[in-house]
């Protein structure tokens, strides 16, 4: 018997992690960490599987909210046996340990939430295995009813580098989990890899764009054209950009993005800001770039030219010296070097914030860009209202699949059931419907936290 229990990430983008066993072997799909909560809040119902056999966790890639909870994990559960690809892994290192130090200074946390230490840390990373994409593995649990094991793979996602998308298989039953998934190209990654991945008995599908019109999304290629025409104007008239990005991901496809527009001489050559663990994530692309999918093997990072962000002690640079700043996070989440530039961003009449990635509905970024130049904004529910004097532009790089491209992985995989998560309910709902008008065979289930699925 196989059965699949979300604890966390079922109707948002939040803390990811889902609970399958098959046949006696308990395994955790991600295990993610609320990127807007704080303390226990911001973990999965870990009480869930107290009674249950927990074997091991596959985690398919280093973002935050599929990653973030398993120090916590671990401290509970210390026997688990960890898989993630091997490109997840190194990026693991640099992201546990930043969340370790951001933890260590956050100061609304319950006393009794146990935060881990860095000791914890390297001891977590290295227990992770870190397997090949396409490479079988074959797992069975302690508790393992029935004589053939789990034949597990992962599969390129293109969504960040090392994402992947997973294979369970056991006996003729295949399942099979998206994780965040990307149907096109990227400045640097190319898009998902599905081959092999037919007639899958069960499909757990992310939807983070289903309610998304995806004409407002736009593509890679038009929206590269309309930030340089923007850029361009700031730079001209003396202002700095900020661009609030995710430092996995986004920082990397930013940076190689406005380098090649540079490089063309389309876009005006600037100083370019980065900083913090988005630099390091960015030396870990450049290490794998012959081992990884990628648009160019070529071009480093680290080669191009960029400035440090935690150089500049005064802020006035800026407005001496017209720049683009990439600078995490991309949500602009309170506390973070994004929230804090943006105080002296909004004073500045000639310069822009642009908003690039997703963008929570109760973000600071979200409130951002649904904001007027000249209007009154409060980026929290608690802080004051503030002038908007910079300009604000609203552009779409998406690193998920737009909806119809979610759609074009339900026809191809042509799975017999298909359970949506990471996603809003409008996003569920209608991707949901849309597969239901579309493929009537497939049945359609909208996953719910605590709600068992029996397969
Ligand atoms: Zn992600
Ligand atoms: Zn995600």
């Amino acid at each position: 018997m196989i059965s699949f229990l979300p604890l966390g990430g079922a109707d948002e983008i939040g803390a990811n992690c889902f609970y399958l066993n098959i046949f006696g072997t308990g395994i955790l799909l991600d295990c993610g960490i609320h990127p807007r909560k704080t303390g226990f809040d911001s973990l999965p119902y870990f009480d869930l599987i107290n009674d249950l056999p927990l074997d091991f966790v596959l985690i398919t890639h280093a973002h935050q909210d599929h990653i973030g909870s398993l120090p916590f994990l671990v401290q509970r559960f210390p026997h688990v046996i960890i898989y993630s690809t091997t490109q997840t892994k190194e990026i693991a290192e640099a992201t546990l340990h930043n969340a370790a130090n951001i933890l260590a200074q956050s100061t609304d946390i319950d006393t009794d939430f146990k935060i881990y230490s860095h000791d914890e840390i390297d001891l977590l990373v290295r227990s992770i295995s870190g397997v090949n994409y396409n490479e079988v593995i074959s797992l069975k649990g302690m508790r393992h009813t029935s004589s053939s094991g789990i034949n597990v793979s992962f599969h390129d996602a293109g969504h960040i580098l090392g994402s992947a998308g997973i294979l369970l298989e056991h006996n003729n039953q295949k399942i099979f989990f998206s994780g965040d998934i990307n149907f096109s190209d990227q400045s640097i990654m190319i898009g998902c890899d599905l081959k092999g991945i037919h007639n899958i008995d069960v499909l757990i599908l992310e939807s983070t764009y289903g309610s998304t019109d995806s004409k407002k999304l736009g593509t890679w290629l038009t929206e590269s054209e309309r930030l340089v025409k923007t850029a361009n104007k700031v730079i001209h008239d003396g202002g700095s950009i900020l661009i609030p990005v995710f430092a996995l991901g986004k920082t990397q496809e930013l940076l190689s993005l406005l380098y090649l527009q540079m490089v063309k001489r389309k876009l005006t050559e600037t100083n370019i800001f980065t900083g913090g663990v988005g630099r390091e994530i960015s030396n870990i692309y450049d290490r794998n770039r012959y081992i990884s999918r990628r648009s160019s093997s070529d071009l480093l990072l680290k080669e191009i030219p960029q400035q440090n962000i935690f150089d500049i002690e005064d802020l006035t640079y800026f407005k001496k010296n017209p720049s683009i700043v990439l600078a995490s996070s991309g949500m602009i989440l309170e506390g973070t070097t994004s929230f804090k530039l943006l105080d002296f961003w909004l004073q500045q009449k000639n310069f822009a914030v642009f908003g690039v990635g997703y963008m929570d509905e109760s973000s600071p970024g979200y409130r951002l860009m649904n904001s007027q130049k000249g209007s009154k904004i409060k980026l929290t529910d608690f802080s004051e209202p503030k002038k908007v004097n910079c300009s604000v532009e609203r552009f779409y790089f998406p690193s998920h699949s737009i909806r119809e491209d979610l759609i074009n992985i339900v026809q191809s995989i042509n799975p017999r059931k298909v359970i949506l998560v990471h996603g809003d309910i409008n996003s569920k709902d209608w991707l949901g419907h849309k597969i239901l008008e579309l493929y009537p065979h497939i049945k359609v289930t909208s996953a719910e936290i605590g709600k068992s699925i029996l397969f």
